[in-house]
This record gives structure tokens, C-alpha cells and sequence, in this order.
């Protein structure tokens, strides 16, 4: 089975080879195929996948898979939300976006600043499958005063995850691939293929 993945990031591509790489499932990366990325319109991180899915689905005819992720922040009402790759404006700047969300949440005492990845995950059979498999993980945890750790990518510094006494950034990878939002999605992604028999295990 061919199925094609609305992403052309390497770490995306390779994180869901190898997590259906036991249902005999090849996955190609839509940029492979001459796939154009979609406009994003939804309002929400499972709309946006659905939209993703639906357009590398349409324009391949294979069945698709598409995420949406981002970061939301309870005081600002789920701000960065959709928009947290581009906060402060420049699309994948990360300083940037850090600063900007510190500066949004100046003044707001750490018992408020809860907050939580999101990761929306959705597959499709085909353009106009009317039952879409979705999935969902949320990490919570709250905004730091100012940024710690090396690691990780984009909000990682900030994002503080309290049963580790850590924030993302200060994580060693192995553990935030456990803990995080998108590992949370898969492993949903991934029970509801199998439940649902759109994929089985191959031994
Ligand atoms: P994407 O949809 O995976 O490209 O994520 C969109 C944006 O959300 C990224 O550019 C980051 O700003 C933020 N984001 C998503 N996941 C993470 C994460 O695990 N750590 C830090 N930032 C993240």
C-alpha cells in the first residue's frame, strides 16, 4: 500500500515511515510526487489537516495523511495557536515567536500561564472520504518567565512540563518523543487505523 504524507519535513517523513513501517504501509512525502502545498484556511489544527489531507489525496489520488500542530496558551485564548510558526510574522522564526509570546504574557502570573501543544493528525481514503480518520494529542504544561535548555526546536525553551521539572528544550530527546503532542497523535493515528481495518499489522 502507497499512501502519501501532506509534509515535505525529512523528520516528519521519517517519524511516520517508521511507525507504519509494520503495516506494509510505503509513505511518500507529497513534494515527491509534484504536490504544491494547500492554503491552510481551516480555523482549527484538525481542520487544517483535514484540508491537507483531502488536497495531497485529490491531486495524487492515493489515500493521504496530513498534521497540524502548534502551541496554545489558555490566557490567550489558544493564541499562538494555528498561527504558531508564524507568530511575530515571519514564518519559522523561532527567537522571534519566543519573544513575542513573552512579551504577550508579561505581566501574567505563572498559575496562569498554562498552556499545550497540540498535534492534529488526519488521514483520508480518498478527495472526498465523508469518514476521516483524526487524532488528536495535547502535552500540557505552562510558560516560562524566560527561555531554558539547548535542545528541541520552536517553543521548546518556554514550554515548561511540570511532571518532569523540565521545559521541552532541556529534555532529552528520546523522552519528549514520548511525551510529546505528536507522539500522542501517532500512537491515536495509528489504533484507529487498525481498529477501524484500513491497516493491519504484517508480521
Ligand atoms: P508544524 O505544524 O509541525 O510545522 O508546527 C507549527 C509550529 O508550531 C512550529 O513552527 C512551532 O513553532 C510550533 N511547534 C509545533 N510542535 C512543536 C514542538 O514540539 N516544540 C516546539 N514548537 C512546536
Amino acid at each position: 500500500m502507497k499512501w502519501v504524507l501532506a509534509s515535505n519535513n525529512a523528520g516528519k517523513v521519517s517519524e511516520f515511515r517508521a511507525l507504519f513501517a509494520d503495516l506494509g504501509i510505503a509513505i511518500t512525502a507529497q513534494g515527491e510526487l509534484g504536490v504544491e502545498d494547500a492554503d491552510e484556511t481551516g480555523l482549527s489544527f484538525i481542520e487544517n489537516a483535514l484540508i491537507k489531507a483531502r488536497h495531497a489525496a485529490k491531486m495524487t489520488g492515493l489515500p493521504a495523511i496530513a498534521d497540524d500542530s502548534g502551541l496554545c496558551v489558555d490566557a490567550l485564548n489558544g493564541a499562538p495557536g494555528i498561527y504558531s510558526a508564524r507568530y511575530a510574522g515571519k514564518h519559522g522564526d523561532a527567537a522571534a515567536n519566543n519573544t513575542q509570546l513573552l512579551a504577550n504574557l508579561a505581566g501574567v502570573a505563572d498559575v496562569e500561564r498554562s498552556a499545550r501543544f497540540v498535534c492534529a493528525l488526519a488521514f483520508v481514503s480518498h478527495a472526498e472520504d465523508p469518514l476521516p480518520v483524526i487524532a488528536e494529542g495535547q502535552w500540557v504544561g505552562r510558560i516560562l518567565d524566560t527561555p531554558a535548555g539547548d535542545g528541541g526546536f520552536g517553543y521548546d525553551p518556554l514550554f515548561f512540563d511540570a511532571t518532569q521539572g523540565m521545559s521541552a528544550a532541556a529534555m532529552p530527546a528520546a523522552l519528549k518523543n514520548r511525551l510529546s503532542h505528536r507522539a500522542q497523535a501517532l500512537q491515536q493515528l495509528r489504533a484507529a487505523l487498525l481498529s477501524r481495518g484500513i491497516a493491519a499489522i504484517h508480521v
